[in-house]
């Protein structure tokens, strides 16, 4: 079979088509919650007039769940099919539930191989994997790491000193970990005489800003790339080549992507540079296939031919669509402000925290902003004056900046929080 990373677009799309169509019968035949929610929907078409079928949310989802079925009425198999289920965090309540099939796992780890190995680590490389997985789809990425060939070294989170001795004396090519621990492991040690020339990111928005993308290659020494998943759909379905042009679809053939403007809902164009929601259709799921799912992640998105060869559609996330504020009219997402502030270095640590004054998205300017000193800085009226004006020039938002001491602000070995709510 040709590589679905670097089939011509037409010839992808044709293939999406076929599965899609297919996808879209299987899901009316036996899911209880799509038959309901696409009664009345022109169901007739194929990818061509998916954006004429309803967005589906999270919380939907999680409406239909019932003592009988903790999954949700989107489910499609006999619960004797499934050979795993995962669960999502849930930043609210009680956790979602992802049932798979041998198949649908199979695709997960096809698809999460492919996002990571794009970052040119290979067999005989040694990788040093951060994540706890648990619960979690992060698991997934795990059995992606064994199907690639790598020597595999999981060392987790909680122990920032065996990961520093097993990275002195395994002597690992590539690491695998969130940004915000990418970035607190170089507060523990110097880590650019280390064996790592490749460090690979996951789990949050920030690895592919360029001013901290900047930040951890010149602390690492090491080539920067990043991989991103939403555990409804799959863990790292894309993933960032060595030209560091944005993440690549790994999961091409089994996921189908759309923007979207997270206001209105409204399907945007696939074009170059374009910026919206991104929205995930499954080609071909079969424990709870999902159509239209909302992620929440503001991406932009380039469809123009990587020098790497695959065809594939790039991304960067943007950030959170539930992180964003709109200070008079005007959205803004934390990380930015975080990138932003980063071109203050080495005045500033790089750690921000956006303390929004009332609850709710909205919000009146001017936003407070506690920016973080470096270590031996003392702070300066005109420093903060410096970044009230960039913040205002790059993102046209009014702010209001208080400088804090080194070591203030919280430091992470999974994801950093950028908003005190
Ligand atoms: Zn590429």
């Amino acid at each position: 079979m040709s590589d679905p990373e670097r089939l011509p677009t037409s010839e992808r799309r044709a293939l999406d088509d076929m599965s899609y169509r297919e996808q879209l019968a299987y899901v009316l035949e036996r899911s209880t919650f799509y038959r309901r929610k696409l009664a009345g929907s022109h169901t007739g078409g194929g990818l061509e007039a998916i954006a004429g079928l309803p967005l589906t949310e999270k919380a939907e989802l999680k409406a239909t769940t019932t003592a009988d079925n903790p999954f949700g009425a989107h489910l499609c198999v006999d619960p004797s099919e499934l050979v795993r289920i995962y669960s999502t965090s849930g930043t609210t309540g009680a956790p979602s539930y992802i049932p798979l099939t041998a198949g649908d796992l199979d695709n997960w780890v096809t698809g999460s191989a492919r996002s990571y190995a794009a970052s040119g680590i290979a067999t005989g490389d040694r990788v040093l994997t951060t994540y706890n997985a648990g619960p979690f789809v992060a698991g997934a990425a795990l059995d992606a790491f064994e199907r690639i060939g790598i020597t595999h070294i999981p060392v987790g989170t909680g122990t920032s000193e065996r990961l520093l001795l097993a990275i002195e004396q395994l002597r690992p090519d590539a690491v695998v970990l969130t940004p915000s621990y990418a970035d607190y492991l170089l507060e523990l040690a110097d880590l650019r005489g280390s064996s790592v020339g490749r460090v690979l990111v996951a789990g949050e928005p920030g690895g592919g800003e360029p001013a901290f993308r900047a930040k951890l290659e010149e602390g690492w020494g090491a080539r920067v790339t990043e991989a991103m998943g939403i555990g409804d759909v799959g863990p790292s379905l894309w993933g960032e080549c060595e030209e560091q042009a944005g993440m690549h679809l790994g999961a091409a053939g089994f996921v189908h992507v759309e923007l979207t403007d997270p206001d209105t809902g409204e399907a945007r164009e696939l074009e170059d540079g374009a910026n919206g929601e991104l929205v995930l259709t499954h080609l071909r799921h079969r424990a709870a296939p999902l159509l239209r799912f909302r992620t929440r992640d503001h991406v932009q998105i380039w469809t123009s031919p990587c020098r790497c060869g695959r065809t594939t559609p790039r991304v960067r996330c943007l950030g959170r669509t539930d992180d964003m504020l709109i200070v008079r009219g005007v959205n803004v997402f934390p990380s930015a402000v975080r990138e932003v502030v980063g071109g203050f270095a080495p005045d500033v640590s790089g750690r921000v925290l956006v303390r929004p004054r009332t609850a709710g998205v909205k919000q009146e300017p001017p936003l407070p902003v506690a920016v973080e000193l470096a270590r031996g800085t003392a702070a300066g009226a005109a420093l903060a004056d410096a970044i009230r004006a960039q913040l205002r020039a790059a993102l046209v938002v009014q702010t209001e900046v208080e400088l804090v001491a080194w070591g203030s602000l919280q430091r992470s070995e999974y994801k950093s929080r950028l908003v005190d709510r």
